[in-house]
């Protein structure tokens, strides 16, 4: 593919002394663009790393040890910490309690979890919930109240509801979205940076960043499903019943607000979600009433 590049820049440049016209200039422009593009293309094809938990190849720009130092440093610039000491230990006996399971079910599968995961409630008046890459998990105190329902404060419910939240934010952890987002948005930078050059106007520079953002959108949907049948897996081995993940999107969809909260910000809609949750229920019937016979009997 090089090879193909070095031989038009070659013509090029004898075009150029031929005729040093305008059309030699876009031609130029044309072959800097097409140089950037397969340079974002090449690099980003060979991001192409395994996943230690899920055993996916997938393009990431950041090793785990970076995600996770990284998501150290940035706990502080995502907001005052509550002041709420009962509900961070609420927070924290959920999050530990999934992660525990968490690692029980991989080390059964030979798989250490390397990520140090730690929960944060935050002093924010959005309802929101996240995760930086490396395992840094965020919720909101807006949302930990919205979670409460009918059935108030540290209910079964309202934990059950939390389970759903803090599974859904570790999953995109496992599956490392953010790192892959971060390749993604590099390659695409690539590629509208390209149009830039190429096009020398504003136009098919934005052409190219709606392009950029429809791929963006599809790997975000595919990502919030992904996060979505972790949490589910995550409810079940900690006996808490996936349905109240159906719960926190009914929540969301209702709290309004400012702007979307990360499990909303992207495709599907929170129905087509609703559907996809009661699916993956009804595919995990059987442990579900497993786990819930276990909960009759005062095992858990
Ligand atoms: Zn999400």
């Amino acid at each position: 593919m090089s090879h193909h590049s070095q031989d038009r820049s070659r013509q090029s440049r004898s075009n150029q002394r031929r005729r040093p016209s305008a059309f030699s200039g876009i031609k130029l422009r044309l072959i800097i663009g097409g140089a950037i593009v397969l340079f974002s293309v090449v690099s980003f094809m060979n991001k192409g790393e395994i996943n230690p938990v899920t055993g996916q190849k997938q393009r990431v720009d950041m090793s785990i040890q970076d995600e996770i130092s990284q998501g150290m440093q940035s706990v502080g610039a995502m907001g005052p910490p509550s002041l709420n000491r009962r509900a961070q230990i609420h927070i924290d006996q959920i999050g530990f309690r999934l992660v525990k399971n968490l690692q029980e079910m991989m080390q059964q599968q030979g798989i250490e979890i390397p990520y140090p995961f730690d929960f944060h409630l935050l002093a924010r008046p959005e309802i929101n919930a996240f995760a930086l890459p490396g395992g840094q998990v965020f919720i909101t105190e807006s949302l930990y109240r919205a979670l409460e329902g009918s059935e108030g404060r540290e209910s079964y419910e309202h934990s059950a509801r939390i389970a759903g939240v803090l599974g859904h934010e570790i999953g995109h952890v496992l599956e490392r979205h953010g790192s892959e987002r971060m390749a993604k948005g590099n390659l695409i930078s690539g590629i509208v940076g390209a149009a830039g050059v190429a096009g020398g106007d504003l136009n098919s520079r934005s052409v190219a960043a709606y392009v950029g953002n429809l791929a963006n959108m599809k790997y975000g949907r595919a990502d919030e499903l992904e996060s979505d049948q972790w949490g589910i897996e995550l409810m079940i081995l900690s006996h808490y019943h996936p349905r109240y993940l159906i719960d926190v999107m009914e929540v969301l969809k209702t709290s309004g607000g400012s702007g979307p909260p990360e499990f909303l910000s992207t495709h599907p809609s929170s129905d087509t979600r609703i559907a996809k949750i009661k699916e993956i229920i009804m595919q995990n019937q059987q442990k579900i009433d497993q786990m819930e016979s276990q909960i009759v009997l005062g095992a858990n």
